[in-house]
């Protein structure tokens, strides 16, 4: 009874009006796409604006899936990692882009993001529990260095000086999915909205007057939040250990690599970064989990506009310098 009497027939009737009668309300998916999953949550006015924008973002992480997968036999980026080291192939602008802003993050980030690590990465699968012999990871470690992608700007096309060349564009591509996709909401006038590709969130706009809550995650359990951040108009991506990996004789081999060592980056257990640009946060999570701490917060902390979180091997969480204040 107590509960009734807080909400007034006249306030009721508001909130019927303004949320169901203009069909004004948060639409929301979920979809597995990119071997990930992807979440979208908007609010729109109406239900026809409100649902297509929902299939607009999925329809575009399923194109950029179909170009950049290297699972899927036929997309650009296989295409380019068979042919590329016999001449060069030319590739659509995106992908071109997307290949030669990885490159510049490559030498910004001492090379502890590069694409290249691919050329070793490929022999991991981490859903079988299987990885390369050390005498493979050693004869191949020479074709990871982002030197060896050769750029023709005026033909758009790319070559591997190398011929052991493979990239892999998995700590940038969800990153640049999910700007995309909010870019393609703010053109179909949406305002509020959220949308996920695994690690990697954008926010458009708050949640209706309040900041959206985005956690990050505990390394180590999955049901518990290491922080919680109210965010509005930003993006957080984070990376972590726990994404895709196998235990063998009590060491953990996961996702993300040391171009130096071929073999996974034990230093940290997540990082997450927070910027304008997910593309951005996305290959910055991955370098500053390679760097480690030091490194990576000075990294960081040089970075205008971005910051991060990391979760160290020890459980201990460090703040980079603007986040401190
Ligand atoms: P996820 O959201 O899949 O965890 P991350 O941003 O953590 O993505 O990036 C991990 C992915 O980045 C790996 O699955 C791999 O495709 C790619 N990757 C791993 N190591 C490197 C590296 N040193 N440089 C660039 N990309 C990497
Ligand atoms: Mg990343």
């Amino acid at each position: 009874m107590r509960v009734q009497g807080l909400i007034s027939p006249a306030l009721l009737l508001g909130l019927l009006i303004y949320s169901g009668l203009c069909g004004a309300t948060w639409f929301e998916d979920n979809q597995g796409i990119m071997g990930t999953n992807i979440h979208v949550e908007l609010w729109s006015e109406s239900t026809q604006q409100g649902e297509e924008a929902v299939q607009a973002v999925m329809f575009e992480m399923e194109r950029i899936n179909q170009l950049m997968s290297p699972y899927i036999k036929n997309s650009e980026l296989s295409q380019l990692n068979t042919h590329a080291a016999e001449g060069a192939v030319p590739v659509s602008k995106e992908l071109f882009r997307l290949i030669a802003l990885s490159v510049e993050l490559a030498k910004e980030t001492d090379g502890a993001f590069d694409i290249t690590f691919a050329s070793v990465g490929y022999l991991y699968n981490y859903r079988e529990g299987q990885k390369p012999e050390q005498g493979k990871i050693e004869e191949l470690l020479k074709a990871i260095d982002y030197r060896h992608i050769k750029f023709d700007r005026a033909q758009h096309s790319i070559f591997f000086a190398h011929p052991n060349v493979k990239i892999d564009l998995g700590g940038i591509a969800k990153g640049h999915a999910v700007d995309n996709a909010v870019d393609i909401l703010k053109k179909r006038g949406i305002k509020h909205a959220l949308v996920t590709a695994g690690g990697d969130t954008k926010l458009l706009g708050d949640r209706l007057g309040k900041p959206w809550m985005v956690g990050i995650r505990d390394p180590r359990n999955q049901d518990k939040q290491a922080v919680v951040l109210p965010l509005a108009d930003t993006a957080l991506s984070t990376s972590g250990d726990y994404e895709r990996y196998f235990e063998q004789d009590g060491v953990r081999y996961h996702h993300i690599l040391s171009p130096k060592t071929g073999s996974s980056a034990y230093e940290v257990q997540s990082v997450s970064i927070i910027g304008q640009r997910s593309t951005l946060n996305d290959a910055l999570s991955t370098a500053v989990f390679v760097l480690g701490v030091n490194k990576g917060m000075d990294l960081l902390n040089r970075t205008p506009g971005y910051d991060g979180i990391i979760v160290d091997n020890q459980r201990k969480l460090h703040y980079s310098n603007a986040l401190k204040e």
